[in-house]
Parts: C-alpha cells; sequence; structure tokens
C-alpha cells in the first residue's frame, strides 16, 4: 500500500482521473472511496497528509485525537451508510449517556441526550421537562421545523417559552454546537438536529482506534479500487474551458480529469479559483468565520476514577471528555486519557490573556473532577486556536452548496458545506451528496 501513496513527481504530470478529489481530509478521502467503490479512477491531492483536522497525534504511548471523534446519532449518520457501502471496518464505542453529567455551580446533574435523560435532569422543574418534551415531540413529528429566518432565541421569544425551558434549550444546542452563541443558530437547524438527537438510539459515540483508524480504511477503499492518492501535492490554480473545469495544477504538475470535487476549506478554494469567476461566487463563503475551540488534553499514568466520562460546566461552556474510557487503545495499560474544550468567542482569539484565562479554568476544572491528575500527568497536549467547525451556525452564514448552477463538473464538500448534522457528519454527508451527482451523470 505504501509504494502507491509516494509522490510520484515524475508521473504527475501525465495525470489523469475520472473524478480529480482536492483535499485529503474526512470529506474528500469519504467521497474518493465511495467513488472509487463505484469504480471511478479517482485522483486524491492533499498539500499536506492525510485526514485534514482529523488527525490522531501519537506522543509518549498515547493517541491524541483532534477531536473527541464523537459521531451523533450514528444509527441514521452519514458514516454508518459508508460504513455499509463501502464495507469498511468501524469500531464503535458507543457512549454511556448515565456518564454524562451537566456541571452546575457546585453539584452535576443528568445530560438529556435522549427522552430519558431530559426526565432525569436537574436543569429544568418537572412541569417544563413536559413542555420541554412536547416542543421535541413536535420536531419528531414534524410539526415544527424552525424557519431558517428566525434564530433560535427568536423563535422562543415568539413562542413566550419561559425562561428555564429556555435556559435548557441554549445550554444543550451550545454543548452540541460548538458554540458560546448559541441563541443565534437558526431555528430549522436546531429542530433539525435534535429531531433526529433526541430519536436515535445512539446519540453519541467513539470511533475505537481514533480518526486514524478511519482514515486507514477509507484509504485502503480508494487504493484497492486502483484509486491514486497524492500527498504533500499543493492546488494551486484550475485549468478551465466554458464553464467547466478541465484540469488542476498543483506544485508538481497538471492532473486532468472529467469531474471535480474541491473539498478544501472555502478561504483555500478562493485562492485557488482566484483567476476564475468562479472565484466571485466564493467570496462570501471564505468571509465568514469558523467555530474555534481551545483544546487541552492530558495523558495520566494511572486512571482518576470517576463516576463520570463527560462533563459538560455550564458556566464556563467547557466540557471534558474521558476519551480512554470509551477507547483504551488510546493510552499504555492502565492510564487515562481526558481532553478538555472551551469554546472561543471571535475576540478571544487575539487575546493571550483571555487565552490563559481559559487554560487556567480548565485547570480548574481538572483539579474539581479529576482531582490527583497533576501527579499522574506524562504529557499535555494544547491546541489554542482549533477549527473544530469551518461553518459556524449564525444567522450571518450560509453554507456552502455542494454544487453552484453555472459549473456542470465542480462540486463541493468539507464541514463549511450543505449537509447534515454537524462537524464531521457535515463532512460526510456534503462528499456523500457530491458523489451522488457524479455517479447519477455517469449512470
Ligand atoms: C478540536 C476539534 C474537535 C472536534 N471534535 C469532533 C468530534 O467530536 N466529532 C466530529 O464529528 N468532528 C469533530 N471535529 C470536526 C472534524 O474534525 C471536522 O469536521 C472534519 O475533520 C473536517 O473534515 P473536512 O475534510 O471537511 O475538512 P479538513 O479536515 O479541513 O480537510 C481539508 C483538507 O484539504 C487540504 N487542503 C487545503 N488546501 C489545499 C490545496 N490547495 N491543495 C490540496 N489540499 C488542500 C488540507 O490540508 C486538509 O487536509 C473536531 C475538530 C476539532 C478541531
Amino acid at each position: 500500500m505504501e509504494e502507491k501513496v509516494v509522490n510520484q513527481q515524475e508521473e504527475e504530470t501525465r495525470i489523469q482521473g475520472d473524478v480529480i478529489i482536492v483535499g485529503g481530509g474526512l470529506a474528500g478521502l469519504s467521497a474518493a472511496a465511495t467513488l472509487a467503490k463505484k469504480g471511478k479512477k479517482v485522483v486524491v491531492l492533499e498539500r499536506a497528509t492525510l485526514g485534514g483536522r482529523a488527525v490522531t497525534i501519537n506522543m509518549k504511548g498515547f493517541a491524541f485525537n483532534f477531536g473527541a471523534h464523537a459521531i451523533y446519532g450514528r444509527d441514521s449518520s452519514y458514516l454508518r451508510r459508508l460504513e455499509k457501502e463501502l464495507d469498511i471496518q468501524i469500531d464503535w464505542r458507543d457512549f454511556n449517556p448515565d456518564k454524562a453529567k451537566y456541571g452546575i455551580g457546585e453539584g452535576l446533574t443528568d445530560v438529556p441526550v435522549n427522552v430519558k435523560g431530559l426526565f432525569k435532569t436537574k436543569l429544568l422543574k418537572a412541569s417544563d421537562k413536559v413542555k420541554f418534551t412536547y416542543e421535541i415531540l413536535k420536531t419528531m413529528t414534524k410539526v415544527e421545523k424552525g424557519d431558517p429566518h428566525i434564530s433560535i432565541s427568536k423563535w422562543m421569544e415568539d413562542k413566550e417559552v419561559n425562561e428555564e425551558v429556555r435556559e435548557m434549550m441554549l445550554t444543550l444546542a451550545s454543548s452540541n454546537f460548538f458554540t458560546r452563541q448559541s441563541e443565534q443558530i437558526p431555528s430549522d437547524v436546531f429542530f433539525k438536529y435534535y429531531s433526529r438527537l433526541f430519536t436515535t438510539q445512539k446519540p453519541v459515540a467513539y470511533i475505537g482506534g481514533g480518526w486514524q483508524a478511519l482514515i486507514q480504511e477509507l484509504e485502503r477503499v480508494i487504493l484497492e479500487n486502483d484509486g491514486m492518492i497524492l500527498q504533500k501535492t499543493k492546488a494551486e490554480s484550475v485549468l478551465t474551458e466554458d464553464a467547466r473545469i478541465t484540469g488542476v495544477q498543483t506544485s508538481k504538475g497538471v492532473v486532468m480529469g472529467e469531474e471535480f470535487v474541491f473539498c478544501i476549506p472555502p478561504t483555500d478554494l478562493v485562492k485557488v479559483f482566484e483567476e476564475t469567476k468562479i472565484t466571485d461566487s466564493l467570496k462570501q463563503y471564505a468571509s465568514y468565520s469558523p467555530s474555534y475551540v481551545y483544546v487541552y488534553d492530558i495523558g495520566l499514568k494511572n486512571r482518576v476514577d470517576v463516576p463520570y466520562s463527560y462533563i459538560y460546566d455550564k458556566q464556563s461552556k467547557i466540557f471534558i471528555t474521558d476519551i480512554s474510557y470509551y477507547d483504551e487503545t488510546c493510552t499504555p495499560p492502565g492510564g487515562q486519557l481526558l481532553q478538555a474544550i472551551a469554546y472561543l468567542n471571535e475576540e478571544d482569539l487575539k487575546n493571550k490573556d483571555v487565552l490563559d484565562e481559559y487554560h487556567a479554568k480548565i485547570e480548574a476544572l481538572y483539579d474539581q473532577h479529576f482531582s490527583g491528575w497533576r501527579e499522574e500527568l506524562v504529557i499535555p497536549r494544547v491546541s489554542k486556536r482549533a477549527i473544530a467547525q469551518q461553518l459556524k451556525w449564525v444567522m450571518t452564514q450560509q453554507a456552502l452548496p455542494v454544487f453552484l448552477p453555472d459549473y456542470r463538473n465542480l462540486f463541493f464538500a468539507g464541514d463549511w458545506c450543505e449537509g447534515q448534522g454537524q462537524l464531521s457528519e457535515l463532512s460526510f454527508s456534503s462528499a456523500y451528496q457530491a458523489s451522488q451527482h457524479i455517479l447519477q451523470k455517469h449512470k
């Protein structure tokens, strides 16, 4: 397998494929695997190494995943669909809702990841639970779909939702949408998400072996189906003819193809399409700001055993996941890997003092909930400005469509595109849609 992935500098000027996929993150790899499995000759161009933001970093025997690699509503997810259609192995590790807690001041209470959790949580009074469940039930029966032009906050105001239910909905949304600005989420996005999450049997699941296990599987399918993967190959510009793309100029030569799927973020897209008219349609998306998070993981020598595996601190909007509780392969024997994530505001990014405050707050939460961790610390891993999702769910931002009406052989995928769910689910679902459009065209 190795030999086929190495950079084939000499040959690249002659490379031709049915479908050229630019970007080797989850979106690019899943689109490539789907198309290769259906007999298309795919060529993947990745400027760095495979995985993109879905990276696993191995240090001192710990496998730190960028993000908790949590898959939401796995039974109805696109990743589940890929698992079946591509025949890839995914070692699902289901989340235990009984071990998920909200930190509310000094105490802890259950996180309502499903209707059962809703009735156990102390975040709501009994009467409010009924009201909230009623709202959720309405969305499940599709009576309440929300409105793309109305934020969830405005929706609640219009419906005169009481303060406690409002608080609860916004807290839930904050922890699920990776945002401090949950009141700005469009109401239709909010309801679509919860109607799926509350009906699923598998609200959250992790992937055993982390992102790297999934990346290897997708890579395997591509290579087994005669696909080509060119790493360290940057797409620099495109060649066009009328309203068609004909090739991609890369750092190592031209790659020609019939269809093109660009799975690179909007800021990179505008650079690649700079010389073409397409760039005007893309600029708007490149101007949006992503959802940033502060990540602070710790690898511990011995487990600090506590009765919970996930805590979301309501006030600071920071959550901690005991990744090793779900995936023991990410630590040396007996060890523990905890991951803390804080949602950032745009302004926080430039302010070192504010970022230092997040660091201190995370340590304080580790102290509060995993007392003794300092003595067990083997290795920390910090990422101060990570992009959890390129698309931020606020009323002023929109997802990039999977294709533009004027360009017949150009498609887009990634977590900045129209699709289902959040985070990687947006990448998988948009990649799947782009692949299906191409397969339909060439039936
Ligand atoms: C801290 C953190 C926590 C997260 N937690 C979760 C989680 O729990 N669950 C979940 O589902 N998701 C999670 N995510 C989100 C998930 O990682 C992303 O949604 C997903 O990896 C995005 O994949 P993508 O392919 O859409 O984009 P990317 O990963 O950004 O891939 C784009 C690729 O394009 C390449 N590229 C860019 N420009 C060029 C060019 N000109 N030529 C060639 N290649 C180029 C890049 O190198 C990159 O590999 C998390 C992310 C972070 C950062």
